[in-house]
């Protein structure tokens, strides 16, 4: 499995790596929905989530460092088959328009959910999950903005950061996390990168 792959509008997930490499590596996690419908109002109905093996162990040792720190951490969404990809995708164009799909989904190989090494979390504070989403002003809580500083210990990037979406080409998302591994997770958030930065500058 190659943790520093780059998937992104430009770059699609080869489907024969998807078939070979990224469908046996996948194992179910626990989801704070304990695995009830999960993705319903995607316009996908599946009980099950997963990750990559060692992603979901990574992710495993952040929530349990979360917890020791009392910030609860959960996961709402991990891999996605092209197919479920593809619907999510409509269902953000239908329900959105395109242009707001665009800045918001992407297309199947396109999304880092295709890997199996990303992942949608959330935090549940004040008595209810969605701690990790932008309040009104569009700024994160205090819970949030401590777990994006712990993420690289695990091996983890924040994907898509705030002041980088022309890079990014996808809008903040404070919740899509990376398994990456810890060494290049370390590198590029001590350099206040993004994956994309990091290819570019390997290519120069
Ligand atoms: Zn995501």
């Amino acid at each position: 499995m190659d943790y520093t792959i780059l998937v992104n509008r430009e770059n699609k997930l080869d489907e024969d790596y998807y078939e070979e490499f990224v469908k046996p590596s996948l194992v179910v996690v626990e989801t704070y929905k304990n695995n009830e419908v999960v993705y319903q109002t995607f316009g996908i109905e599946e009980k099950k989530t997963y990750l990559e093996k060692k992603t979901a162990e990574k992710f495993e040792e952040l929530r349990n460092f979360c917890l020791e720190n009392n910030v609860y951490l959960g996961i709402s969404s991990g891999f996605l088959t092209f197919e479920q990809q593809g619907r999510k995708y409509e269902y953000f164009v239908n329900r959105h328009g395109k242009e707001f799909a665009e800045k918001s989904a992407c297309l199947p190989g396109y999304s880092e959910h295709n890997t199996g090494l990303a992942l949608d979390c959330d935090i549940f504070r004040n008595s209810k999950w969605g701690g990790i989403a932008l309040d009104s002003e569009g700024n994160i809580n205090s819970d949030t903005a401590w777990l994006h500083g712990v993420l690289d210990r695990f091996g983890f990037i924040l994907r898509y950061p705030s002041g980088k979406e022309h890079i990014t080409k996808l809008k903040f998302e404070p919740w899509h996390i990376r398994y990456i591994g810890e060494e290049l997770a370390g590198f590029l958030y001590k350099n206040n990168m993004t994956l994309e930065e990091y290819y570019e500058n390997l290519n120069k």
